[in-house]
């Protein structure tokens, strides 16, 4: 069984103390495809060391994530994402988007961030993969202006309803299903089987938003195991079915 986690932050601090086992773990788990997304140039070096350290099984975006794109910093910042860019291979651009949970007052150039970006990825014929939080509608906006048959990818931790879930793949998005789906109050369990799986691909958001029963602690990508599950048992399918199917999907986006 191969599961891909399409979105994990293996970089992060919070696997200071034992990221080589918590990667060794996932694999043992059948989890060993990890995509891992950008956030900004402070990770960079990092991200190339890990993908060094398992060039199997690692594969990374470049990207500004929306919570870093800040007014002093931001046109340095995507001049890193197109300096690599021109340099070396990556699967997708990402993470991107526009996040108004945590600051609204930079919505101009989180707009400008975005829509730049989206057009590196159609420049390189990569897939996007978007944040997306508390800002459905002005996501929406800049994807239908940039719509095109080279715009693709994941809304990562998809956490909409059903006609934005319609809406984004419409829009040539796969929805990045991730620990929510395991929450009580998640909601989108209530209508995901309805939406066809050929749509779907799977993700932890490591090291945040960990799937019950680990809510609110640390999560890591063999947790992936676990949001399978929880599919399986919404479609009626079983977990190697879920694995097979999310992970050609992740292959059809990401081309790997
Ligand atoms: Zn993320």
């Amino acid at each position: 069984m191969i599961l891909t986690d399409t979105h994990t932050h293996l970089y992060s601090e919070e696997f200071a103390n034992d990221r080589t086992e918590m990667i060794q773990r996932a694999i043992n788990a059948g989890v060993s495809r990890f995509f891992v997304p950008s956030i900004d140039s402070s990770y960079t070096q990092k991200m190339y060391d890990l993908e060094a350290q398992f060039p199997q099984n690692i594969f990374l975006m470049m990207g500004l994530h929306p919570c870093y794109v800040k007014p002093e910093s931001y046109l340095e910042e995507l001049a890193h994402v197109e300096a690599e860019l021109s340099k070396r291979k990556f699967q997708a651009i990402g993470e991107i988007g526009i996040d108004l949970y945590w600051d609204t007052s930079t919505l101009a150039i989180q707009q400008e961030a975005f829509r730049r970006q989206i057009r590196l990825a159609k420049k390189y014929q990569l897939a996007i993969n978007i944040h997306c939080r508390d800002a459905f509608e002005e996501v929406f906006d800049v994807l239908e202006s940039e719509k095109s048959d080279d715009l693709f990818g994941i809304f990562h931790c998809f956490t909409g309803d059903a006609a934005q879930a319609e809406r984004a793949i419409s829009l040539n998005m796969k929805l990045g299903i991730g620990g929510v789906v395991t929450f009580k109050n998640g909601k989108i369990d209530q209508f995901l089987d309805q939406i066809e799986l050929q749509h779907i691909v799977l993700e932890t958001d490591a090291p945040y938003l960990a799937p019950a029963p680990y809510r609110g602690k640390r999560n890591e990508s063999s947790y992936t195991l676990l949001v399978a599950q929880k599919l399986a048992q919404i479609y009626g399918l079983t977990v190697a079915q879920i694995a097979e199917i999310t992970t050609q999907n992740a292959k059809t986006v990401f081309g790997i």
